[in-house]
Formats: C-alpha cells, sequence, structure tokens
C-alpha cells in the first residue's frame, strides 16, 4: 500500500487559522522586520511570500532592503534604529548575507535573542538545546507540527536525521531527540548513508541534493520526511524521476522546471508508510511557524 501524504499545506493553514484570535487580543498588531541585503532572486521571493502572510494575518512588516554591495559597518549603522526599537517584535534577517559581511556580528548586534523570531541566535539555540521555550528554528519545529497534528509516534523510535546544518539538520535533531526519538544524524561523512537511513522508522532528510535517497534508503513503512527543495533543469532526469507522474511531467514541458526534494519521489511515495511531498510537505509550515513565532514573541512583550 501507497504512503499517505502528510498534507503541509493543510497544517499550515490550521496554524495560520488558529493565530487570529491571539493577534486580536493583543493591544497593537505584532511587529515584523524583514532584512534583505540585496537583490538574490530566491530571497526576493521568500522574503514577498513573508511579507504577503504578515499582510494577511494583520502583522505589521517593516521591510529594509540595503544594496548588496553594503559593508558591515554601513549595515550595522543602518540598522542601529531598528535595533532599538522595542516596538519591533521579531527582526529577520534573510539568508544567505552576501560574502563581505560579518554575519555573526550582523546577528550578534542586530537580533537580540528577545526578538530572534527565527531562532538562530546562539541564546535561542542553547535555549533548545536545554529544551526551555524560546524561538525555534521554523523549518523543523513545522516538521514536528507536521508530525504531531498527524499523531506520529515519536517516542521510542529511530529518527534519522540527514543534514547536519544549523538550520534545519542540528536543531531538527535535538527536537525529534526532546521528543524521545533515539536520533541519529548522517552528513556527507558518513560511511554507508544508505544503511543508517535503512534503519530509521523516521526518516528527515535535509541534504539539499535533488534525489539523492531512494529506495535502498527507506525501511518499507518508514515515515519520511523530505525538507530539500531542489530545482530540476536537465529533461533526462526529470524523466527518470517522475516518469510514474504524469502531471509533473506535464509540468515540466510547460515551465522547463521542476521542484524535487532530497528523496527520489517515487520510491518515497511505494514505500513510506507516511511522506511529505515535494512542494506541499514542509514548505508551507516554515512560513507559518515564522508567523507564530512573530506571534509569540508580541505576547512576551505585552
Ligand atoms: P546545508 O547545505 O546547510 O546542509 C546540507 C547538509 O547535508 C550538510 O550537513 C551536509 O553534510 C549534508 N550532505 C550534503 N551532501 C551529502 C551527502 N552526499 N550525503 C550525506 N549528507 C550530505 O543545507 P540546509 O540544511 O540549509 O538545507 C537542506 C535542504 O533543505 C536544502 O534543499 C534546502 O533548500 C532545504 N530547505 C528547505 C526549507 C523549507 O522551507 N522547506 C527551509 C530550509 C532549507 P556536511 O555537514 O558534512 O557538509
Amino acid at each position: 500500500m501507497a504512503g499517505q501524504i502528510l498534507d503541509g499545506k493543510k497544517i499550515s493553514a490550521e496554524i495560520l487559522a488558529e493565530l487570529h484570535s491571539r493577534i486580536a487580543a493583543l493591544k497593537r498588531p505584532p511587529a515584523l522586520a524583514v532584512v534583505l541585503v540585496g537583490d538574490n532572486p530566491a530571497s526576493q521571493i521568500y522574503v514577498r511570500n513573508k511579507i504577503k502572510a504578515c499582510h494577511d494575518l494583520g502583522i505589521r512588516s517593516i521591510e529594509i532592503r540595503p544594496p548588496g554591495d553594503i559593508s558591515t559597518e554601513a549595515l550595522l549603522t543602518q540598522l542601529t534604529p531598528l535595533a532599538n526599537d522595542h516596538t519591533v517584535d521579531g527582526i529577520l534577517v534573510q539568508m544567505p548575507l552576501p560574502p563581505q559581511i560579518n554575519t555573526e556580528r550582523i546577528m550578534k548586534f542586530v537580533v537580540d535573542p528577545s526578538r530572534d523570531v527565527d531562532g538562530f541566535s546562539p541564546a535561542s539555540l542553547g535555549l533548545l538545546v536545554a529544551n526551555k521555550p524560546g524561538p525555534r528554528a521554523c523549518t523543523p519545529a513545522g516538521v514536528m507540527e507536521i508530525l504531531k497534528r498527524y499523531q506520529i509516534p515519536i517516542a521510542g523510535k529511530h529518527a534519522v536525521v540527514v543534514g547536519r546544518s544549523d538550520i534545519v539538520g542540528k536543531p531538527m535533531a535535538l527536537m525529534l531527540l526532546h521528543e524521545n526519538a533515539t536520533v541519529t544524524i548522517c552528513h556527507s561523512r558518513t560511511p554507508d548513508l544508505a544503511a543508517q537511513c535503512r534503519q530509521a522508522d523516521i526518516l528527515v532528510a535535509a541534504i539539499g541534493r535533488p534525489a539523492l535517497l531512494n529506495e535502498n534508503h527507506i525501511k518499507p513503512g518508514a515515515v519520511v520526511v523530505d525538507v530539500g527543495m531542489n530545482r530540476l533543469t536537465d529533461a533526462n532526469t526529470v524523466q527518470q524521476l517522475f516518469a510514474h507522474d504524469q502531471a509533473r511531467m506535464a509540468s515540466f514541458l510547460k515551465n522547463g522546471s521542476v521542484l524535487v526534494g532530497d528523496v527520489a519521489p517515487h520510491p518515497m511515495q511505494l514505500l513510506s508508510s507516511y511522506y511529505t511531498p515535494v512542494p506541499g510537505g514542509v514548505g508551507p509550515l516554515t512560513i507559518a511557524i515564522l508567523m507564530a513565532n512573530t506571534v509569540q514573541l508580541a505576547e512576551q512583550h505585552a
């Protein structure tokens, strides 16, 4: 029997709907500042979507868009009023920053822990390690919401997380650990990745390599969470991965590209018990949790 879809769009809509009454209960609307340095096309799309989500919910958004060649000092000067403005509940600096910018300095001086809506600051990471309340990194927190709301058992299960980035893999592993999974973290130096992945009752792929995991990596009946978002333009690869899916092939022929996760879609659908599709799985949760984090910070500031 094919795996069931974990519908991220549905869960995201639920989370956003729950925020309305919390926002209405506040004396002033929550406020989120978004800093986008330069004109990276992917970042522009992410920022546009975040601003739109704020608008839809009645969260005040403040956009700051310095040029891509700005120096660290000039950026710090430009962001100082923001850092001192305590009517702003959350500050998000869209990553990656251009290479000349000292990211650590910007995060340290601009995003204090009480406004760290992305959960990336060392203080927020410390709270996560200690399993204390605090803003959590949006994407792994979104994965946890999917698993919880679909009542996927976590305690006592073996979770394998492939990827160890500070923004996805590591916090993901800690969140699963706090829910009492036994957690293995794999990365690019892990020997025999397939054997590790086949141990997983819950397999999370956060790698950034199109369809790297396939039928050799999935234990039949595993829950598979695919965080990866990769755009494919090569017709042969698309044909190989989506030959079973006429709708996606048609979409590729129309648009010239198609999104694929880090897990090959066909074996994921066939072998898993539940899986997050790409798109429509983990992706929609990231913005929903960002909004939830903003509201939570506003409640704390009130
Ligand atoms: P990073 O590039 O920061 O980290 C990738 C991780 O994968 C690293 O730990 C790396 O190992 C590991 N890795 C790379 N190649 C291999 C390999 N061949 N075998 C095993 N492990 C490997 O990526 P992110 O964590 O930022 O993102 C991961 C994916 O998730 C990307 O596709 C990204 O687009 C997507 N993403 C999706 C979001 C969403 O909203 N759905 C949000 C954020 C990210 P090592 O540490 O050894 O280099």
